[in-house]
């Protein structure tokens, strides 16, 4: 199979290509064209000539357009998980359950905000000035290898109904549902040009793509480096940045200990650990940690690893085998940092079953644990993304918070204690954009979403994604009476 760019509304052709890899075998899935500058001019115009028209389009309009999108991706939900999973290595459970819905729900969401946008008017005895929240323009999308077609459709969903054109680049390791998401948005009756597809790596399409001048707007998710070498290379422009994370997750002694525990797993072994709100530095006050740790560690050896499309599932292969490379990296320094590995290591340990024999080349990372480690070791600093958790004990609401924060990132953050004054108190104190209580991440299209620090710029989500996909301008009238100067009578 061969995998082409979408440029106004017709597949474009690579001119060479890059092999996707199912990382569960290292078959090949497609071979994918590889975009350079030259693509990317032709797909930039390609939105730069159909932005009038859609921006032009009644909200009303729009809005059909993206819920019938929304409704393509649910019809097609089965074989979009299928992709997905093969392309990324994440369970089926997860992307079939979770991850392809919200997709689709992000279409819906932004169909019916971009029909109840409106601005604000400030009148005074002389003018009426009033807000018009007007699309961008071209935006250049760029999306990360993990959970693509979610990542994907939240920048496509409220950039497209807000009424901007885009250039999406999908990440060159998870490139295949992206795809699909372009031919079901044809089909949808998003007109050509609206939304192109340039695949290909960061450095020949990415780079082009955020610093050609004919793009208003750069919503980028991935890693924190990324994020800065763009916004060195493409100068001023509007920025949304999604990146890195070390989310602490905070289990104090008051705590619901059963409910915690059950989330603190899920917080860092879902999506492979492969996920920017993982929950990756577990703090743990002093009195419950023993208990905590010795629980926490006998579920991790439990949690079933291996082939990604059989629904028992939990943990799928890494993305890539230079990712896998990388976590088992981070185990090997942990070790070198002096941390106590609990469970998991670099190989497959000798408690956890083999994989099937389908899956034996796969990218397999098993839960791995490490107590012992102190907040200036690199394994607690950096974002590993696989699933690799970090234990640590703390002594009380100051320390805990202390810790929490000594951190570069600040995107999500999670506190578990029965004590509301408590609860309110540290979600307040953390560095972090977002925070949960007493939950593991559990997303809503509307409140918003993104980090502080190194995590990123900028919040997604219901209105606030009118602030990254529109420019309020304000338009000042008079009522034809005020004073003017009478300069050179
Ligand atoms: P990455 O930074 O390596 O790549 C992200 C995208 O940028 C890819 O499409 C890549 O091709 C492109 N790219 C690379 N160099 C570029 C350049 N110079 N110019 C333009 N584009 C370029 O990130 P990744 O490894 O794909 O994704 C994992 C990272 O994403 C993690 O750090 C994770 O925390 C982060 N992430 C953040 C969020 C969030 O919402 N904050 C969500 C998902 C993932």
């Amino acid at each position: 199979m061969r995998i082409p760019h979408l440029i106004n509304g017709q597949t474009v052709a690579g001119r060479e290509h890059f092999q996707s890899l199912n990382p569960a075998n290292q078959q090949q899935l497609a071979e994918v064209a590889a975009g350079s500058a030259e693509e990317v001019n032709l797909a930039v115009a390609a939105a730069k000539s159909a932005f009038p028209a859609w921006a032009g389009t009644p909200p009303a309009q729009r809005a059909r357009i993206m819920h019938r999108l929304g409704e393509l991706i649910t019809r097609d939900q089965a074989e979009l998980a299928r992709i997905e999973t093969a392309d990324c290595g994440q369970a089926i459970a997860q992307t079939g359950a979770n991850l392809v819905p919200r997709a689709a729900d992000s279409f819906h969401h932004y169909a019916e905000l971009c029909t109840r946008m409106d601005g604000q008017t400030h009148p005074t005895p002389t003018h009426l000035n009033y807000t018009l929240l007007q699309p961008v323009g071209v935006c250049a999308l760029v999306a990360p290898w993990n959970v693509p077609l979610l990542t994907a459709s939240a920048k496509v969903a409220p950039c497209l109904a807000f009424g901007n054109t885009a250039v999406l680049k999908p990440s060159e390791l998870s490139p295949m549902t992206a795809a699909r998401l372009g031919q079901l948005a044809l089909e949808a009756g998003v007109p050509p040009g609206v939304l192109n597809i340039v695949q290909g790596n960061g450095r020949e399409a990415g780079a082009p793509l955020v610093a050609h001048p004919d793009v208003r707007l750069v919503s980028f998710t991935g890693s924190t480096a990324t994020g800065n070498a763009i916004v060195r290379n493409a100068g001023l422009k509007k920025y949304s940045m999604e990146l890195g994370g070390k989310s602490p997750f905070i289990v104090f002694e008051d705590a619901d200990f059963e409910r915690a525990l059950d989330a603190a797993l899920v917080m860092i072994f879902s999506i492979n650990g492969e996920r920017c709100t993982a929950g990756s530095r577990i703090l743990v006050q002093q009195s419950i940690f023993d208990e905590f740790a010795r629980r926490f560690v006998e579920r991790a050896k439990r949690i079933a690893v291996g082939d990604p499309m059989d629904p028992a599932t939990v943990i799928g292969p890494m993305v890539s085998q230079g990712h896998l490379a990388r976590v088992r990296g981070y185990i090997e320094l942990g070790l070198q940092e002096g941390a106590t590995l609990l469970c998991g290591g670099v190989q497959r340990p000798d408690y956890a079953p083999e994989v099937a024999a389908a899956v034996r080349d796969g990218n397999f990372v098993w839960p791995t644990v490490f107590a012992d480690v102190r907040p200036d070791m690199r394994i607690m600093r950096e974002e590993i993304f696989g699933p690799v958790a970090c234990l640590l004990p703390f002594r009380d609401e100051a320390d805990a918070i202390a810790l929490a924060n000594d951190s570069p990132y600040g995107l999500a953050s999670y506190v578990w204690s029965e004590n509301a004054g408590r609860a309110h108190r540290v979600a307040a104190a953390l560095e972090a954009g977002v925070c949960y209580v007493n939950s593991q991440s559990a997303r809503d299209p509307r409140p918003p979403f993104g980090g502080v620090k190194a995590s990123g710029l900028g919040r997604d989500g219901g209105h606030w994604s009118l602030q990254t996909y529109t420019e309020p301008k304000n338009i000042s009238i008079s009522y034809g009476q005020h004073a003017i100067p009478r300069w050179g009578l």
